[in-house]
């Protein structure tokens, strides 16, 4: 009953004009598609100069892929220089956003208050939000591979409703961008994991409802390996989400 989320985050790749070309060129690789009738969900990930842009094109050419922000502030406007609000986001008919990815964790020292105000800040203003956690490799020889990633998560859930709408997504940090993906067992086991905190905390009903995504090192050789397993609703897609050919054969995989 949960509709695959195919997600193409493109971090800080791709001007407005780039943008364009690449969606365009996408939906057109995909258009005879059987995926493209409802069964897998695409959603693009473009930084935020591009949004209004792909908006527009999404908007004009009736493309039919969700749009999604990269980050959010966890305020609703005013003095906070650089910060782009989830009011700005749903005007621009984004529909997700990603929080708490890695990278931000890491290089903008984003703790699990940040990541969970932030997702706040995307419900009040109608976005889902994209939640991701992850071991890094000290972790995972540490604690083993789930410890940290449900402890992030039950942390990103705190005062989230039971009839909330959100994605999470499981992204090791050792599988980003390092060409070495979990395994679909590892992915699994994580992944059912995951799931239990949100039947904790929201409840079964949320559970049953929500996608959990895998993402790390994704690509059409590996993606249907993962989508067999029955916990993993879709996949959280970097550098092969920025490559047509790549991302249209992953949206098309066949289990
Ligand atoms: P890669 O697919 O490049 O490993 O990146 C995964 C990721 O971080 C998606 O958010």
């Amino acid at each position: 009953p949960r509709t695959p989320l195919i997600a193409g985050n493109w971090k800080m790749n791709l001007d407005h004009l780039q943008a364009v070309a690449f969606v365009q060129k996408l939906h057109w690789t995909l258009k005879d598609a059987k995926h493209e009738d409802g069964s897998v969900e695409v959603a693009v990930f473009p930084p935020f100069t591009d949004l209004r842009t792909v908006q527009t094109l999404l908007d004009a050419d009736k493309i039919p892929f969700a749009l999604g922000a990269q980050d959010i502030s966890t305020h609703d406007s005013g003095a906070y220089t650089g910060e782009v609000s989830g009011a700005f986001l749903a005007k621009l008919d984004n529909r997700y956003v990603i929080i708490g990815h890695s990278e931000r964790r890491e290089y903008h020292h984003e703790g699990d208050e940040i990541v969970a105000a932030k997702v706040q800040a995307a419900l009040k203003h109608g976005l889902v939000p994209v939640i991701c956690v992850g071991e890094s490799a000290d972790d995972l020889e540490k604690f083993g591979a789930s410890a940290v990633p449900v402890g992030q998560l039950k942390a990103a859930l705190e005062g989230v409703k039971a009839d909330a709408d959100i994605v999470v997504a499981y992204e090791p940090v050792w599988a980003i961008g390092s060409g070495q993906a979990a395994t679909p067992e590892q992915a699994q086991d994580v992944c059912a994991k995951l799931r239990d905190v949100i039947a904790e905390k929201l409840g079964e009903d949320a559970a049953a409802r929500t996608r959990v995504l895998y993402g790390g090192s994704v690509k059409a050789a590996n993606i249907a390996s993962f989508m067999r397993e029955p916990d993993v609703d879709g996949a959280l897609v970097g550098g092969a989400s920025l490559v047509v050919d790549e991302f249209a054969a992953i949206i098309r995989y066949q289990k």
